[in-house]
């Protein structure tokens, strides 16, 4: 049995519908189908999920609801009239609309996008619509409760054959709506999946799979046929962006193999991403090779500090890092060295404000001899079971960057050894993908 989410431009207007339920009906392993609010039609235009967020800043600014939200009606109105079904969504718009008006949180308005599309997809499917409400719990402070979720959802998808159910949101305990971060239909996909105990997740999207790297920056980049959990989460954490991150916890739970498909190529067998290396065999086998892709992102700031004598200082490194933790920051790095120790940090999540005072609480709790700030930071990583004890990967890395004229500025390899993390000037990131890739792949 299978779980398909489809994204944003697989829902995006009537015609791409009309090919999800192509690949829908094609497939009677596929029960369940989780959905995303339509997306992007072409280039220029505005996801659903943007508009809505745009309606309730326009709110706040004194629109009225109905005008703030008019945009985002129109779409579905078009979208079921070029279906041409015979489904009357007058009332749920309504509804919406009353609910903004009497001051429904952000959360509830960002939703509506995956509410409304399921309701229509599952009107034109002739499947039931199940609400996400009624399936995905978060707890009082706002965390996703994973367990709960997959006894409630199991038992209500029981005695249920066919279901379309909104991607993106679930509910508090206070019944409030609560959505994922966004992207997270990939999420809800997932844990669907896993309650159902789904043999395959499919997360149907446009295009054919994950690529050995950002296809923007290499010309004719390689597919990747297979890779495991772990190597997705190293390259979507560091920017590959075909499913969210966070979509493997709950298929983890129940070893269940990710196939990254394209609605608008189905026949191509797209990526599978599986549990571990044991799967390698059979179905899922991959060719030998040692990287299995390259992925990167730029703005990035180093807090570098020196201390003499730093290695003898006890407690001088959870020091830094309470400084970080308290002004609500997670580090992404830390190289250090004997008398040296490099923090690096999220540029986007760090005002220069911010930075003032983290510096000012770091020299007063420390005492460094120097701190200064890197910035401009990008780092890339070069991910691959295929390096684990084996020599020469990094000689390759560094080969490629040394050939490329690219400075290395940090370097930082996990101990799984499943990857190699270097942080290079912002201006060499494209460069250096582009290095590493030829280089290795
Ligand atoms: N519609 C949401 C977003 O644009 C969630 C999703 O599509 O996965 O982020």
């Amino acid at each position: 049995m299978k779980v398909a989410k489809f994204g944003g431009t697989s829902m995006a207007n009537a015609s791409c519908i009309e090919k999800v339920k192509n690949v829908v009906f094609a497939d009677q392993d596929i029960h369940y189908v989780v959905v995303s609010a339509p997306g992007k039609r072409e280039k220029t235009d505005t996801k659903i999920t943007d508009l809505l967020y745009k309606c309730n800043d326009s709110i706040k600014y004194g629109q009225s609801v109905k005008e703030a939200f008019k945009p985002v009606a129109d779409r579905f109105y078009t979208i079921i009239e070029e279906l041409g079904i015979e489904f009357d969504i007058s009332g749920e718009i309504n509804t919406i609309r009353k609910n903004i008006s009497e001051g429904a949180s952000l959360d509830y308005i960002v939703s509506r996008g995956e509410y409304l599309s399921a309701k229509i997809a599952a009107a034109y499917f002739g499947w039931d619509f199940i609400d996400a409400i009624e399936l995905v719990k978060f707890d009082e402070d706002g965390n996703f409760d994973a367990e709960l979720t997959n006894k409630v959802t199991a038992k209500k998808l029981k005695g249920i054959k066919n279901a379309v159910i909104p991607g993106f949101y679930g509910v508090l305990p206070c019944g409030s709506v609560k959505t994922f971060s966004r992207g997270g239909s990939d999420i809800s996909g997932a844990i669907i999946a896993r309650a159902v105990n789904a043999d395959i997740y499919e997360n149907w999207t446009d295009v054919d799979g994950f690529m050995k790297c950002d296809p923007r920056l290499v010309e004719n980049a390689e597919l990747i046929d297979v890779l495991t959990y772990k190597e997705l989460r190293e390259l979507s954490y560091m920017g590959a962006n075909v499913l969210h991150p966070d979509s493997i916890f709950p298929v983890r739970k129940s070893d269940i193999p990710i196939n990254i498909k394209n609605t608008f190529n189905p026949s191509a067998k797209g990526t599978f991403i599986v549990p571990t290396t044991h799967f390698f065999d059979g179905k899922y086998k991959r060719e030998d090779s040692i990287i299995t892709g390259v992925a990167g992102k730029k703005d990035f700031i180093g807090i570098a500090l020196e201390k003499s004598m730093m290695n003898n200082e006890l407690g001088f490194g959870r020091r830094v890092l309470n400084v970080i933790e308290d002004n609500g920051l997670s580090f992404e790095h830390m190289p250090s060295g004997v008398d040296t120790l490099t923090v690096i940090v999220d540029g986007h999540k760090l005002s220069e404000e911010l930075l003032k005072k983290v510096i000012f609480e770091i020299e007063n709790v420390c005492e460094p001899d120097s701190i200064h700030v890197i910035r401009d930071l990008a780092l890339v990583a070069v991910v691959g079971h295929g390096m684990t004890s084996k020599s020469g990967t990094a000689y390759k890395v560094f080969e490629s960057l040394a050939k490329a004229d690219i400075n290395i500025k940090m370097i930082d390899q996990g101990s799984s050894e499943l990857n190699i993390i270097i942080a290079i000037e912002g201006k060499d990131y494209e460069k250096a993908i582009s290095a590493l890739y030829n280089g290795l792949v």
